[in-house]
């Protein structure tokens, strides 16, 4: 693909919204909040659209998939108050640009931590995932000259933040 000036805020509501209905259309009890914080200063980056949209549709549904799960365990258990969220905000600093997942699943466990970005390596049933997002993302990113950090706490949640140059 080619690089084009992309503006951050709009493309990655964009895709955001695309993952969202995408989760709708295929479950129609699929629900969680979202609440997005766009910083307005972050403005246009050179990427090409297809892959970061890629990165942010694979975070985003990473994310969705985690609080649904969750959701499903907390219901089982005959818990009603728990509420899925996900947030996702853009922000400029000095000479980069982030872009943050995070959710309010389960969070990783430890001992998978480590092969999350290994290509095929999923925890989903077959069919629902391919374990291909994470090394497609860490892949992309890295050829964009940029980064991918994770952190999560077991039971609280998950976040993942794309660092990209300005
Ligand atoms: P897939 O989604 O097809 O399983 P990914 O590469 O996107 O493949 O993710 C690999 C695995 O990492 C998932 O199967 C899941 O176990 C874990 N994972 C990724 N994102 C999250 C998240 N936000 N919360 C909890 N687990 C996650
Ligand atoms: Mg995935």
């Amino acid at each position: 693909g080619k690089k084009e000036e992309i503006n951050v805020n709009s493309f990655v509501d964009e895709y955001l919204r695309l993952a969202y209905h995408g989760l709708r259309a295929k479950d129609k009890s699929f629900n969680a909040t979202m609440k997005t914080d766009f910083d307005p200063k972050t403005g246009k980056i050179e990427a090409v659209p297809q892959e970061l949209g890629r990165v942010i549709l694979n975070l985003v549904t990473n994310a969705f998939y985690a609080v649904s799960e969750r959701k499903n365990l907390q219901q089982a258990q005959e818990d009603n108050e728990y509420e899925p969220r996900v947030w996702i905000s853009t922000r400029r600093t000095k000479d980069q640009i982030e872009i943050k997942v995070r959710d309010n699943g389960m969070g990783i466990p430890e001992e998978i931590r480590e092969k999350i970005f290994q290509p095929f390596f999923t925890t989903k049933p077959t069919g629902e995932g391919t374990g291909l997002g994470l090394s497609l993302s860490y892949d992309i990113v890295k050829a964009h000259g940029g980064e991918i950090k994770l952190e999560t706490h077991d039971g609280e949640g998950t976040i993942f933040t794309i660092f990209l140059k300005k």
